[in-house]
């Protein structure tokens, strides 16, 4: 038997010294004209939108035959590189999204290329992925804390979700692995299990209580005081109601920056609350938490570091390209002996490559993972924490300015305390109706967004439509915020005349 396509064997490696050459050209191109885009950001709109033309480009057959690196490029360039939401940009302001950073863009470019598997292998790569978890466990008050990265703040607190539902599960007896949430219905003993977490938590935890099993109604919303905080009267109140009514309460999520006002809850009295009632508590730190980083700020986000599990973003305030996240348990083995799953074909050796086994993998749900630790790693050694607290500081202060400018200005109008990084506010000149203000606002929004200035996003508070604009841009300056506040103004101005005109005066006859 005779194996004739030994000439014609593929592969996706260059296959010879001269596409070598070619494909380091073109690499070398794709990284300059990435860098340019980034050095020459404030020249570009903070948005555009999608002509028809590139819409149409994006909606190809199936390419069946290729049509080379080159030509595949080019097509990102024309038709993809223009048209992102604009985080990059230094006036984006909208939802909680970071900009990433060059260097971060490289590091995730070192990682593709030495591409290795992070289930654990314990080689240099999961060294590097457990030191930056040693490192982030120390900063934020959890020493000797178990660690893995994720995807994103939704995915870290999931994950803390279910440590804390097996551990309490253990607790009565019941092994929540082996038989599941079934469990609880096949047992005349427990009542459904049931969470807390304040009106403002994050929609992570909603659809964490769907995915793990038990139902959206199994978390408990709390109301918040005119601070944006949980009310910690009626959350005492809540969990004494369920457990008169039968239920099991496992867990508090408290939040260090909730995502519409930046506001935290009162995390030493839930810790101290959860300490009595034998409750776990999870700490939502998505932005928040790297704000304990700065002893300036801390005492916002304080009782942060008495959490049982914590989950937090790297990139939003830690500034590094999507996707990096991460959640640490003070508890290594309650973390491990949720998520462990030994198999045959993984099984550890002595020695060799899986010499130490795969320790990420046995703290969440992924198997195969990729080098997110990286660019977190590369980036804090690079430019050390203290330049990563500064830069927080900075979008405080920044935010802190803005307010001021709203409230001294009287046709504008801060819809909630902005105690960190977050501020709503709207257009509001004397003599406008609630209900005009809300379009009026919805419509400056949107011109804004539009004309490029900058992208802030929006959010409801106590019915009213707000500007929301939430600030973790490094690239951000005051100047910035200057930017924005006068085409608040000028936008404003502009639509509630345009719309006064449209809206016929009570007596004008209305034609139709
Ligand atoms: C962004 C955010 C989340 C979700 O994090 P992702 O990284 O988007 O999954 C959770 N909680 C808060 C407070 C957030 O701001």
């Amino acid at each position: 038997m005779t194996f004739p396509i030994y000439q014609s064997e593929e592969t996706f490696d260059p296959r010879s010294p001269e596409e070598w050459a070619a494909f380091r050209a073109l690499s070398h191109r794709m990284v300059d004209d990435m860098l340019t885009h980034l050095a020459t950001l404030r020249e570009q709109p903070a948005w555009r939108e999608m002509p028809p033309s590139v819409r149409a480009a994006l909606a190809e057959p199936i390419p069946r035959a290729g049509v080379g690196a080159e030509a595949a490029y080019m097509d990102f360039v024309q038709n993809v590189l223009p048209y992102p939401d604009g985080n990059l940009h230094p006036r984006f302001f909208g939802w909680v999204k970071g900009n990433g950073t060059p260097l971060g863009m490289m590091a995730d470019m070192l990682a593709s290329g030495l591409n290795p598997h992070m289930a654990g292998f314990n080689q240099a790569p999961a060294l590097v992925e457990q030191q930056l978890i040693d490192w982030l466990a120390e900063l934020l008050g959890m020493p000797g804390g178990s660690g893995v990265l994720v995807t994103g703040g939704t995915m870290a607190s999931t994950l803390a979700l279910g440590v804390a539902r097996f551990a309490r599960a253990r607790e009565l007896g019941i092994d929540v692995r082996e038989d599941g949430v079934q469990a609880w219905h096949d047992s005349l003993r427990h009542g459904p299990l049931v969470f807390y977490g304040s009106v403002e938590t994050h929609g992570w935890a909603r659809k964490a209580a769907e995915f793990i099993g038990l139902g959206n109604r199994a978390f408990r919303r709390v109301p918040v005081d005119a601070d944006y905080r949980m009310n910690m009267t009626v959350l005492a109140e809540a969990v004494a109601a369920d457990r008169a009514a039968g239920l099991v309460p496992f867990c508090v999520v408290g939040t260090a920056g909730t995502v519409n006002t930046g506001a935290s809850d009162d995390l030493t009295a839930i810790a101290d609350f959860c300490r009595r009632q034998k409750l776990w508590f999870h700490v939502d730190g998505a932005f928040g938490a790297l704000a304990y980083l700065s002893e300036k700020l801390r005492p916002w986000v304080a009782g942060l570091e008495l959490a049982d599990s914590l989950g937090f973003d790297l990139h939003k305030w830690g500034c590094l390209p999507f996707e990096c996240a991460c959640v640490l348990v003070r508890d290594p083995e309650m973390h491990k002996a949720t998520y462990a799953a030994p198999a045959s074909y993984l099984a550890e050796t002595t020695r060799g490559v899986i010499a130490g086994g795969l320790p990420f993998a046995d703290r969440g749900i992924d198997l195969t993972r990729g080098f997110k630790a990286l660019k977190a790693w590369l980036s804090l050694k690079a430019d050390g924490v203290d330049k990563l607290v500064r830069l927080i500081e900075q979008n405080v202060t920044q935010t802190a300015y803005l307010a001021e400018r709203v409230e001294e200005h009287p046709d504008l109008e801060l819809l909630a305390p902005a105690p960190l990084n977050i501020a709503c506010i709207r257009y509001a000149p004397a003599g406008v109706s609630d209900d005009m203000l809300d379009a009026v606002n919805t419509e400056v929004l949107l011109r804004i967004q539009e004309t490029g200035i900058a992208v802030p996003s929006s959010t409801i508070l106590g019915g009213k439509f707000a500007i929301r604009v939430a600030n973790v841009n490094h690239r951000a300056r005051l100047t910035d915020i200057d930017v924005l506040i006068d085409a608040i103004l000028r936008v404003g101005a502009d639509v509630t005349a345009e719309m006064k005109q449209e809206q016929p005066s009570p007596s004008a006859p209305r034609d139709r």
